[in-house]
This record gives structure tokens, sequence and C-alpha cells, in this order.
């Protein structure tokens, strides 16, 4: 075939790859058996497709390439939690980790080749943005974090969560077909329950998530209440204030009655004061919410250090004396930088 360059079979849905399956004079049924290795059974080559006519799938190595992800390096952690280093087809890298938790583990999987969108306290902020992931390198992340769940602590992944590289809802169509093939019959069959999309408060994909009723879980990364300071540490903010916000997450709420976990980074002399937590009162009395305050995680970028133990319980408590719900979580992997706002893996191909 010369130098007709290979495609990336992986985004061809089924309609368009049984037009091609058929315009390639073999049978439409061909296509979906195409899917099953490439999605279900995850496989790596097209020579493993053994259902498939070998000189169909010559033609099919003639046209296309599968776009696998190599686990690169490891990092186990103290805790248990591992950092997985990935390198794409096309040499750009990410970051997923495992967590495990008694018998449950949780994968923490990216969005994005880096992240454009500058929060001051993120690592990930200065590799900066590359691409966004596709669907398929999303739901591969999933699909290889089960084999090493069931490889390292004996049972499937049970969580799932968008906290890694990049913002999930800057990439929703893909993240919403990773979802798909995730939660379906088509790929890895788990529900949808189980999933949490964490998001820095993307008014408009906050909307649409509503409109779709997708039933996953929606966190969203607010760090602070006050309208001036979330724009300095969240230049997003700027774009998306809190008040625009707020709205959005009423009508996430209205359309879905699922209660939003919002998650606070404490960032010492920063956003960890009582008149902070009693704005982060006021931003959460319009829909419920669970809130997980996290500590914060030095890394190589640092600008800011961690709330001290008696401040971070003043804060707790002002919290809870006003009916919340409060969760203090205690990131794991730190000593592997794999911690909540620490990926940042950025490498020469
Ligand atoms: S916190 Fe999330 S949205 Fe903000 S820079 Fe880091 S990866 Fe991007």
């Amino acid at each position: 075939m010369g130098n007709i360059p290979l495609l990336d079979i992986s985004t061809f849905n089924d309609e368009q790859l049984s037009v091609w399956v058929v315009a390639h004079f073999e049978k439409a049924f061909r296509a979906k058996q195409i899917s099953e290795w490439l999605w279900k059974k995850n496989v790596s080559s097209f020579d493993e497709m053994s259902n498939l006519p070998s000189g169909f799938i010559q033609t099919l190595k003639e046209h296309f390439y599968i776009p696998k992800i190599k686990i690169a390096e490891k990092q186990v952690s103290s805790d248990g939690s591992i950092k997985y280093a990935m390198q794409l087809h096309d040499k750009h890298w990410i970051e997923m980790v495992l967590i495990p938790s008694k018998k449950r583990s949780t994968v923490c999987v990216s969005s994005q080749v880096g992240c454009g969108l500058n929060c001051r306290f993120c690592a990930t902020a200065h590799v900066g943005f590359s691409r966004n992931l596709t669907a398929y390198e999303m739901y591969e992340q999933v699909f290889r974090a089960n084999q090493e769940s069931m490889v390292h602590f004996g049972h499937p992944i049970s969580n799932i969560v968008w906290m890694g590289m990049g913002e999930p809802l800057l990439n929703y169509e893909n993240v919403m077909q990773a979802i798909d093939y995730i939660t379906t019959a088509k790929g890895m069959g788990m529900s949808k329950d189980r999933i949490t999309l964490s998001s820095c408060g993307i008014v408009k994909g906050i909307r649409q998530l509503a409109d779709d009723k997708s039933k996953v879980h929606l966190a969203i990364s607010l760090h602070s209440a006050h309208l001036e300071q979330r724009s300095d540490i969240m230049p997003i903010n700027k774009s998306n204030p809190l008040p625009a916000l707020s709205n959005a997450l009423v009508y996430y709420y209205q359309k879905t009655n699922q209660r939003i976990t919002i998650e606070y980074l404490l960032l010492n002399g920063e956003n960890d004061s009582l008149e902070h937590a009693r704005l982060l009162a006021i931003f959460c009395k319009r829909f419920p919410v669970k809130i997980n305050i996290i500590e914060y995680n030095p890394h190589p970028y640092a600008v800011f250090s961690a709330t001290n133990k008696q401040q971070q319980a003043l804060f707790i408590d002002y919290l809870k004396n006003k009916n919340l719900v409060v969760n203090l979580r205690l990131s794991k992997g730190k000593d592997i930088a794999a911690a909540c706002g620490q990926l940042a893996k950025k490498r020469q191909a």
C-alpha cells in the first residue's frame, strides 16, 4: 500500500467499520468481530483476531494500527499504591495510579496528555497540554488497571476516578465513549455507579453531563469559594466563575438527583481560614454535597505547603457544625508522586 499512513482503528465506530469492511469485500458481521477483539478482548495485534480470514487480517494490517499503550515503568508506594508511566503510540507519556484499599482497588485515569488549565497547586499544569486522549486510550488504562489489580491484589478494580492528568470535561466526547465501552457488554460491563468524573468546574460540560443524564458521579475540584482567590489559584475560574458553576451544579442536581462531591485541597495560609470555611459552607448550600478535604502533597514545582493538623481540624469542625458531610482524604502514593496533583511525568521519547 506504499506510503498511505495507517489509521487508528479504534476511532472507527461500529457503523464506520462496517462500511469499511463491506467496501473491502468482506461480510458486514466482520466489523462486530473486529470490535470485540479490539475492546472486549483488548488484543495487541491483528494476528490475534483468530476468527478472521488470514487474507483479511493482512488487509487490516495494510490500513490500520492498534494504538496500544505500553507500560514502561511501575513504582510501588509504601502504602501499596502503584503508579504507572505509560507510553502512547505517538511516544507521548501519561500516568495512571492504582490505589488499593481493603478488598477494593481504584484506578485514577488520565484524560489528556498534560493539561492546559494551569491550576497553581498542580504538578500536571507544569507539563503543559499536548492533546486529548482517545476513548481507546482511556479504556485501555482501565482495562490494563483491571489486569494489574488482579495480579497485584487478587481482585479486579472496583472504582474508576477520572482524576489523573487533564480535565475530562474538556475531552467530553471521548470520555463518554470510553465510559460507554467500560460500562456495556461491548467492553468491560462495569457499573456506571463505580465511576467518578472529577472536574475543575467546566460549566458547559457539567450542563451537558446533566442533559445526558449520565449516571456517573461528579466531583468538583473547588479549592476555594472566594471568587478572586479561586481565579488566582485556578485560572479557569475567570471564564467559568463561581456563580455560573453554582448554577450549573444546581441544574445538574435537578436533572440527575445525584449528590455532588466537592474536593477541597487545604493550602497553608491560602484557603484554610475559618472565613474560607464559611464561604465553602455557603457555596455548598444550594445542592446536596459530600466534601472531601484533601491534604496538599508537595511536588518539585510546588509554591504552596500543606495546612497543619490543628488548622485542618478547625476547618473540618466548622463545616461539620454546619451539618455538612465532610471526609478527610489522606492521600495515597505520596512517596512516589502519585497523589492528587502530583502527576507530572514528562519524558523524551
Ligand atoms: S488540577 Fe486538573 S485541571 Fe487543574 S491543572 Fe491539574 S490536571 Fe489540569
